[in-house]
């Protein structure tokens, strides 16, 4: 993987000069590839998701519903609140960029945690906004009182990603209540997998913003959907920009299966058992190989070995037509993220770890 330098045109508008790209994990064409690298879901959607997808989907040559109604409302009878409070948008990652250009402008600059989600310092850099980078424990556990007083917008993806580890709700709570003048924007990209989603703490708190996923859990990353919850005065805000920049941001097919999937959660349910039980199979495997194996609250794990350089056993399994993810940053330089997939899956990727460390230790 190469970090693409910029050669600037002389029409490049010079606040990017300098800029470093989000880099997405890489997404091979060939079928044969075991994709370990992006934690999508190794679930389809449901047969009836899609069946109720099929007969919900209207005629593509018109715009699809603007106002997504019927998916706010489904939204709002699963997680509570009411459809005022639901903005669906084109994956979470256009909310983030919403979010930024509404609440992290002007004299308010956002801090995220050192090691997060890529995202948040790319569109800070977009969004020419100033980034504080919370610093984590050694163990990359966030101390919340690093969140206290810092006087910016706070960002933090809960599980944290690309450690795994969560935050309680009241931790989160206690952010909330050191910061009653800044907002927080909760990311919970991984929710159902095991941690606490903060969506009940809006009853009591208006200082925050929570996003959502379809990419994930719910086994939908190929078609972008994702949704912000928060007050009604924050929402009509995130609206509005929503509106002035893309009004047909959620197109009609991924309108018509986040309905299909909400319609039938039960089988979303089962799919977050089985990740979260395959991922206690993947922990207990790398454990038994002599890795450390951050514990977990996502769809992934993030793991280390003395016994093989990380970025080797990226390459190596990668040779091997297994794709995982490691990072170039110091502090985690050391691990690789791996997605938790099937069972059969996991099986083989611990088989081919086991193989390729015997056979460089021969
Ligand atoms: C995957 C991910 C997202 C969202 O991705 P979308 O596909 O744009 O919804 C957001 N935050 C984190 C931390 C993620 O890992």
């Amino acid at each position: 993987m190469c970090v693409g330098f910029f050669r600037m045109s002389r029409f490049l508008n010079p606040r990017f000069e300098g800029f470093a790209p989000y880099l997405p994990g890489v997404q091979p064409k060939s079928g044969d590839v075991l994709r370990l690298n992006t934690n999508e879901s190794p679930f389809p959607p449901s047969e009836r998701a899609l069946a109720f997808a099929a007969a919900q989907l209207p005629p593509c040559n018109r715009y699809p519903e603007l106002r997504a109604g019927a998916l706010r409302e489904k939204l709002a009878k699963l997680y509570g609140l009411g459809r005022e409070n639901y903005l669906p948008g084109n994956g979470s990652g256009e909310l983030l960029h919403y979010a930024y250009l509404a609440f992290c402008g002007g004299r308010t600059g956002v801090a995220f945690p050192s090691v997060s989600y890529g995202l948040y310092a790319s569109l800070a850099q977009v969004h020419g906004v100033d980034a504080y980078r919370i610093p984590l424990r050694a163990d990359f556990t966030l101390a919340p009182e690093e969140c206290f007083g810092l006087g910016r917008t706070l960002v933090l993806a809960n599980p944290n990603a690309p450690t795994g580890l969560a935050l309680s709700r009241a931790e989160i709570e206690r952010v909330l209540e050191a910061n009653p003048d800044q907002l927080l924007i909760l990311d919970e990209a991984y929710a159902e997998l095991g941690a606490e989603s903060c969506i009940p703490l809006l009853k009591r708190h208006d200082n925050l913003l929570v996003l959502q996923t379809f990419s994930k859990a719910r086994s939908m990353a190929g078609l972008r959907l994702g949704f912000a919850v928060g007050s009604e005065e924050l929402i009509a805000e995130l609206n509005a920009i929503r509106l002035s920049v893309n009004p047909a941001n959620v197109n009609a097919a991924a309108l018509a299966l986040g309905l299909g999937i909400l319609e039938d959660y039960d089988s979303v349910r089962e799919n977050c058992r089985a990740i979260m039980e395959n991922r206690a199979f993947l922990t207990a495997g790398l454990e038994a190989l002599g890795f450390r194996v951050l514990p977990s609250e996502a769809n992934f794990v993030l793991a280390a070995t003395e016994r093989m350089d990380a970025a080797r056993l990226c390459r190596e399994l990668g040779a091997r037509g297994i794709l995982i993810r490691h990072y170039s940053q110091a502090e985690i330089a050391d691990y690789n993220r791996i997605t938790v997939g099937t069972r059969a899956q996991m099986e083989r990727l611990l088989t081919e770890i086991g193989g390729i460390l015997a056979r460089a230790e021969a």
